[in-house]
């Protein structure tokens, strides 16, 4: 016999809100599709350790999905038509997927924007050289990171590099089981009287994140640095690089090794990079996976996010909207600027990328109430910003009410969730770049532990939300 319920409890129901995990909620037959998906991702994760190798990947599939190159398409004069998929590769760091829509251009897309750089550690210009037996490389780290965190282990290195002739050779160090690794040394306890009076950010600093790469001397004492020569003989031998090819390459350091499953029952994944791969990742197979969408659906994802949106390759080149010039030029009988402005004002953009799930180890950072948690389904987020939301794009009630029931009308399960407590730190996102097209944009991505370690922690339940909320968006 069930009790009947009270007045209350049944104006409890209706009026309040509480806010459900996604494993509560799902059948046996999405619990399994969330494992499934979380499989494809942690692979993805393992081949796309750098933004280059993760934009690699990104084209490879979408290769194999039918996707042509921009320039291809362009050539073949023809036109895109409903269905049409093509792909615009920026400098091998950055991809747009564009699946055409029913509708038109100019009507607007439907955009999932995400990044594929993350934070890490990239070498100097001129980074070898040898010191007390041993041969290092300088570095200087990119983005946010919190530099304690990368001394005492194992790093692989990634780099491409251009020789004087031009010829190009891209170099992957210590992934696989049998390559070595490289590390950045830390001081032991027992002499670290001094550096423990450090502030923690202060704790390691910028010039002491110097790698150790090996400690053999080349055999002739005719020679000043033999240890960097011998360093410099191996990579010449194995890459046909010198040391003057440094200046025209780029390296980055990152955690060696494979994402892992996290938890016995293997709800959790620990890998570098999810910021923002995850939001790439997941917003890539929505446009995969898009069913003949009404307006074009796009998945943009750009480089240096992490270092302020800028260069070439970051979201505040004109990188896409050349891009989408060049698409407009393809169908209309003759192109206009204002064509162009109504196809990027008429669009919209979830600003895809993680936000601080709770810590319940450090819940003094956070407004539990107003904080998205590791299990609850996608997030979205407002407002990000600082000190009064400082910098913020505060998405329009409107435009979150519009995704909220799409998501709703699609089973997605999704939470709210604002970037810490105020006034106890904030960031950003490329949500204002894209709304200064006067689209509409909301932050909207998968809650993060550790965020910018070189490990992170994300809940397999919120990737796969993240998935279907990008899907249902990018099909409405
Ligand atoms: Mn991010
Ligand atoms: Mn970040």
């Amino acid at each position: 016999m069930t009790e009947e319920k009270s007045k209350g409890q049944i104006l409890e129901e209706k009026l309040t809100k509480k806010w459900d995990f996604v494993w509560d909620k799902v059948d046996g037959k999405e619990e399994q599709a969330i494992y499934d998906f979380s499989k494809g991702y942690m692979e993805f994760l393992d081949v796309g350790k750098t933004e280059r190798l993760a934009a690699g990947e990104v084209i490879r599939q979408a290769e194999e999905m039918g996707y042509e190159p921009i320039e291809f398409f362009l050539e073949s004069g023809k036109t895109p038509a409903p269905g049409t998929k093509i792909y615009a590769n920026n400098r091998g760091k950055a991809v747009v997927l564009f699946h055409f829509g029913q509708k038109p251009l100019t009507d607007g897309m439907q955009i999932v924007g995400a990044h594929l750089d993350a934070p890490r550690i990239d070498l100097k210009s001129f980074p070898l050289y040898e010191d007390g037996g041993l041969g290092l490389l300088k570095t200087h780290y990119y983005g946010g990171v919190r530099k304690y965190q990368w001394v005492a282990m194992p790093l692989a290195l990634h780099g491409t590099v251009v020789r004087k002739d031009g010829t190009i050779v891209e170099v992957s160090i210590g992934e696989k089981a049998d390559e070595p690794v490289f590390m950045i040394s830390d001081l032991l306890p027992h002499l670290a009287k001094d550096q423990n009076q450090r502030k923690l950010h202060e704790g390691i600093a910028g010039e002491e994140l110097n790698i150790i790469i090996g400690s053999v001397p080349f055999k002739d004492d005719k020679v000043s640095e033999k240890i960097k020569l011998n360093l410099l003989n191996i990579l010449n031998k194995k890459y046909d690089i010198e040391e003057a090819d440094f200046v025209s390459a780029e390296f980055e350091a990152v955690p060696a090794g494979q994402a892992r499953d996290l938890g016995l029952d293997r709800s959790l994944i620990a890998a570098h990079g999810h910021d923002d791969r995850v939001c790439g990742y997941t917003g890539m197979k929505a446009v995969f996976e898009a069913e003949s969408p009404v307006h074009t659906a796009v998945a943009l994802l750009v480089d240096k996010e992490e270092t302020g949106s800028h260069g070439n390759t970051g979201m505040d080149s004109k990188f896409f909207e050349f891009t989408v010039a060049e698409l407009l030029g393809a169908s209309m009988e003759s192109y206009n600027d204002l064509a162009l402005k109504r196809a990027l004002r008429r669009s919209k953009v979830l600003s895809a990328d993680v936000n601080a799930g709770f810590d319940p180890t450090f819940p003094s950072v956070m407004d539990p109430k107003n904080s998205s948690y590791l299990g609850k389904g996608v997030v979205l987020t407002k407002y990000t910003g600082s000190r009064g939301k400082g910098g913020c794009n505060d998405a329009n009630a409107e435009f979150v009410g519009e995704v909220r029931n799409i998501f709703d009308a699609n089973a997605v399960i999704w939470q709210t969730g604002e970037l810490g407590k105020v006034d106890q730190g904030g960031g950003g996102t490329i949500a204002y770049l894209m709304a200064a097209y006067d689209m509409d944009v909301i932050d909207c991505g998968v809650p993060v532990l550790s965020m910018h370690a070189p490990y992170e922690i994300v809940s397999k339940a919120d990737v796969y939300m993240t998935y279907k909320g990008y899907k249902a968006f990018v099909e409405a």
